[in-house]
């Protein structure tokens, strides 16, 4: 049942001519589906719908080939060729009853336009953003006046594919409106460039055009950056109280965010949940109409008190949506702690930098709705009476036991430690990672509720111990382990390492530290957060710490969930120094480092080396167990299979997601050499 205090979030909102049922609205996200994989794209838009969502939308969409965002997979409404996908998106979307929005995207000088080739346009003559060898043209009169049709054209095609909601688009860095509005590009002398009235004409002239085209039939949204948190260069909280007091009562809802893409979606490692309030206080008063605005909310205390403090109407978001698509149900049916709380990860983020379909750390199924069936909440009932054990609880063997126990199969989960979670148990004590222990309170809340599951704590298991049991299937999800050997990407043997204290990550997140006053090396060959988080914990305790890297910078892959500029930050600040493009060859009281272009080679102080290059499986146990065959019948044993990062080590979301696979798949037909999910093939022209 639903707690009176929360009732405010299920109010109405009036969104000009169309109704919010409630006050949970599903901002614009990217998705690495987009126009590539538009039935995929719908469905999941389609189970946000059916989780609660009042307004549900697209990510951005490109309204003409003149901006493309060749290289991701966005959205596109380029001509009547793409209505028919929208159709199908917005068909999921009211299946459930809710709105669908679209937001209309003419990207500028943030895109080169690698697809179609064609010039991008900006208000400046300038480079595009990013390091592509690509200039943006200064947009002449005649191009304006293009502009201002094509997105008209998109806005009628977006109202024939059912669209309740279109968006006007001025935020993240990403459009031309905000390329306008902004004096870092902006240096016109014409009546677009110089006052605000005048950089804000683009923006005054598309909405109003967006509203006639619309004609009372869509609400119009426009999403705004209401801070560029560049200083005095860019557009700050002055103008854009001054911006609302000119265009204030134009649109029927405003959508206002903060920063760059990467400021809006800063991960939990750099921003708590909500501190963007400190940015959307105050502007509500400037418009009678309707605000939206994110924060990774998840906390419905937070989100209830926004709207009684007269913050915001609507709570917007993207990623706890994309964490749990049925977050507003839950908090509806008074289901807290049911709650898939998005950790703040950004592993969501890197399926659109890596232009593949999204994946999530908290929601295996995101992604998957359509390709192979999965649902947020929802997965078919057992096909046996099999018993399985699944031996070790981390993020894969806890995933596969609650989905198995939702199934309806007798399980046992043996960990053999005393406490649930594996790798996310100790990296969640790191450095600005505690929020990531929700992977594994939301599993234990849900295996608590399932009485045909087993919890055994302390419990390692044995090949003599599978084989005895009686279980007719068994899951070995014991996880992996750093190499300490220093094999990874640059080098694949092992390096001579003698005369320093070697470490690995596995070291330090059990507790273990280098002898005190250690001059401290981290060789970080993985590139994803863990050096880099090592290096932050041992700067952190006043260890004097060398970062070396054979990459350009320091945790290079997390430029794919867009930290890695943080990152780097952090450690220079902390004092550590950094040494990039380099290897390591080996150690011996110092450690000996050449760079990866000349080969030259110098020697570096070091009493301790942490090693985070590359990580072993421990699937021993299910190999054990393969091995003994013969003795499978007697036992009434079917199968055994190493799952999660036993299987091949991963991201956290990689043993989440398998572990679903593996609940998933038990008791169904093999796929053999078919592809084992849905793909949607082009027709050919
Ligand atoms: P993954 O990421 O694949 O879930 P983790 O390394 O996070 O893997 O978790 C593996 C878990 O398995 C750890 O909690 C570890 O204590 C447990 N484990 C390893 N070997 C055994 C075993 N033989 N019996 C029971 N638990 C085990
Ligand atoms: Fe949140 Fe991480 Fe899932 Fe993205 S991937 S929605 S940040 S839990």
């Amino acid at each position: 049942m639903r707690e009176p205090r929360f009732d405010v979030l299920f109010e109405p909102v009036q969104l000009g001519p169309v109704t919010a049922r409630n006050r949970f609205f599903q901002v614009p996200h990217c998705n690495g589906m987009g126009h590539r994989d538009p039935t995929a794209h719908a469905w999941m838009r389609g189970v946000k719908a059916e989780g609660g969502w009042a307004v549900v939308c697209t990510e951005e969409v490109e309204i003409h080939p003149s901006s493309d965002v060749g290289g991701f997979v966005e959205g596109r409404l380029w001509d009547d060729a793409d209505v028919p996908a929208h159709e199908r998106l917005v068909e999921k979307v009211h299946e459930h009853g809710a709105l669908a929005g679209i937001e209309l995207v003419h990207s500028g000088m943030s895109s080169a336009n690698l697809y179609g080739r064609m010039t991008p346009l900006g208000p400046s003559q300038l480079p595009v953003f990013g390091y592509e060898p690509v200039h943006a043209r200064r947009m002449r009169a005649a191009d304006v006046a293009d502009l201002r049709r094509r997105h008209r054209q998109a806005v009628a095609r977006s109202l024939r594919a059912g669209y309740d909601l279109v968006y006007v688009y001025a935020a993240h860095g990403l459009t031309t409106i905000q390329h306008f509005l902004s004096p870092r590009t902006n240096d016109r002398a014409d009546e677009y460039g110089g006052t605000l009235a005048n950089r804000a004409r683009l923006l005054r002239e598309i909405l109003e055009d967006t509203l006639d085209e619309a004609g009372g039939r869509a609400a119009v949204a426009c999403r705004l950056v209401v801070d560029e948190l560049l200083g005095d260069s860019g557009i700050g909280r002055a103008e854009t109280e001054e911006l609302l007091g000119l265009v204030g009562e134009l649109p029927d809802v405003w959508d206002l965010m903060v920063g760059y893409w990467e400021d809006d979606s800063v991960t939990s490692r750099f921003g708590e949940e909500g501190w963007t309030e400190q940015h959307l206080r105050g502007l509500k008063r400037l418009t009678s109409k309707p605000v939206v605005g994110v924060g990774r909310f998840t906390s419905p205390d937070t989100m209830a008190r926004l709207v009684r403090d007269g913050v915001l109407d609507l709570i917007g978001a993207a990623r706890p949506s994309i964490a749990d698509p049925f977050l507003p149900r839950k908090i509806e049916e008074g289901r807290f702690d049911e709650i898939r709380e998005c950790i703040g990860c950004n592993v969501c983020v890197t399926g659109d930098w890596t232009a593949v379909p999204i994946r999530c750390t908290q929601n295996p199924s995101m992604g998957e709705e359509w390709r192979r069936g999965w649902h947020p909440e929802r997965i078919r009932a057992k096909e046996s009476g099999a018993r399985v054990l699944v031996v070790g609880g981390g993020p894969a063997g806890l995933e596969a036991a609650q989905m198995l126990g939702k199934r309806g199969y007798e399980v046992v989960l043996a960990e053999a430690a005393r406490e649930l979670g594996g790798r996310v148990l100790r990296e969640a004590r790191l450095p600005g990672l505690a929020a990531w222990i929700r992977v594994v309170d939301y599993r234990k809340g849900q295996l608590a509720r399932l009485p045909n599951v087993e919890v055994a704590l302390e419990s390692e298991v044995t090949a003599d111990e599978i084989l005895a049991y009686g279980f007719e299937h068994a899951a070995v999800a014991t996880g992996a382990r750093w190499r300490a050997d220093g094999v990874g990407r640059r080098s694949t043997s092992p390096l001579p390492l003698d005369g320093v204290e070697v470490l690995t990550p596995d070291d330090l997140t059990a507790g273990g530290r280098p002898a005190a006053d250690a001059r401290v090396v981290l060789y970080d060959d993985d590139h994803d957060y863990t050096g880099g988080v090592l290096a932050d914990l041992l700067a952190g305790e006043r260890f004097a710490v060398t970062l070396v890297t054979p990459a350009p910078r320091v945790s290079e892959w997390t430029t794919n969930t867009m930290e890695q500029q943080r990152i780097q930050r952090r450690l220079l600040e902390r004092g550590v120094d950094v040494i990039v493009a380099h290897e390591l060859l080996g150690a011996s009281g110092s450690a000996r480092i050449a760079c990866t272009y000349t080969g030259r080679e110098r020697e570096i102080p070091c009493e301790a080396l942490v090693l985070a290059t590359a990580r072993l499986p421990q699937d021993g146990l299910a190999e054990e167990v393969e091995r003994r065959a013969g003795e499978w019948e007697d036992a009434g044993l079917q199968s055994v299979r190493a799952i999660g990062d036993a299987w091949s080590p991963g991201t956290i979301a990689a043993a989440v997601w398998d572990g679903r696979r593996y609940a998933e798949e038990l008791d169904a037909p093999s796929p053999g050499d078919r592809v084992p999910f849905r793909r949607e093939v082009v027709e050919l022209a």
